[in-house]
C-alpha cells in the first residue's frame, strides 16, 4: 500500500506571497498537489473555476457544509472559505503530499484533524513592506488595504500555532526553504 501522503498547511497574511510560493511549488514539484478550495466570493479577473477555486453561490457552500463536505471552512473578509475533503483524503491515500493554502482559522481546525500535518506559516519582512506590496498590487482600495494591514497585524501573532515561520524576503529563498522542511519531514523517522 502507498505510504500516506504530507498534509501540507500554508497560511499568512494576505500579500506576504503564500500564492506565489505555492505556485512555485506546483511548478517544480510535479508530484504535488493542490487543494482547490471552495468559496463564495465572486471570482477575481483572471481566476478560473475548478482552478484557482470552485465558485459557489452562499446556498451551494451551506448544503455542502451540512453534508459534511469540508475538511475546514471559515469566513475571511464576508464570503465563505472551505476545503473540499474528498479530493484532499483521496490524494492522501494515495500517497500524495497536498499543499492547503488557507488562513490560520482553517488551519487550526486541520490541526486537531490532522496533528500530523505540517504547518507552515509565510511571512512578510515587515508589516511596512506588505503595506507597500499590497499597494503596488493595485487590486485593493484604500479602504481594504487599511482593512488588511489590521487583519495582517492581527495574523502575525498566531505564528507560534505553526512548526514552521519562512520569511518571504526573496522568493526564490523562501521557495527552497518551503522545499527543504518538507524534504526534512519525509527523513522523520516516526513518519515510517
Ligand atoms: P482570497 O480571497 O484573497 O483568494 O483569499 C482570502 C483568504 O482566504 C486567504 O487568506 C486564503 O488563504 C484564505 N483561503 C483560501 N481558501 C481557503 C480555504 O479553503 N479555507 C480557509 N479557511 N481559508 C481559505
Amino acid at each position: 500500500m502507498a505510504e500516506q501522503g504530507l498534509l501540507i498547511v500554508i497560511s499568512g497574511p494576505s500579500g506576504a506571497g503564500k500564492g506565489t510560493i505555492c505556485s512555485r511549488m506546483m511548478e517544480s514539484e510535479p508530484e504535488l498537489r493542490y487543494s482547490i478550495s471552495a468559496t463564495t466570493r465572486p471570482p477575481r479577473k483572471g481566476e478560473v473555476d475548478g482552478e484557482n477555486y470552485f465558485f459557489l453561490e452562499r446556498e451551494e457552500f451551506v448544503s455542502m457544509r451540512e453534508t459534511g463536505g469540508f475538511l475546514e471552512w471559515a469566513e475571511v473578509y464576508g464570503n465563505f472559505y472551505g476545503t473540499p475533503r474528498k479530493n484532499v483524503e483521496l490524494m492522501l491515500n494515495q500517497g500524495y503530499d497536498i499543499i492547503l493554502e488557507i488562513d490560520i482559522q482553517g488551519a487550526l481546525q486541520i490541526k486537531e484533524k490532522f496533528p500530523e500535518g505540517v504547518f507552515i506559516f509565510i511571512e512578510p519582512p515587515s508589516l511596512k513592506e506588505l503595506e507597500t506590496r499590497i499597494t503596488k498590487r493595485g487590486t485593493d482600495s484604500k479602504d481594504v488595504i487599511a482593512r488588511r494591514m489590521q487583519e495582517a497585524s492581527k495574523e502575525l501573532k498566531y505564528v507560534t500555532e505553526y512548526d514552521y515561520v519562512v520569511v518571504n524576503d526573496c522568493l526564490e529563498v523562501a521557495v527552497t526553504r518551503v522545499k527543504s522542511i518538507i524534504v526534512a519531514e519525509k527523513c522523520r523517522p516516526q513518519r515510517k
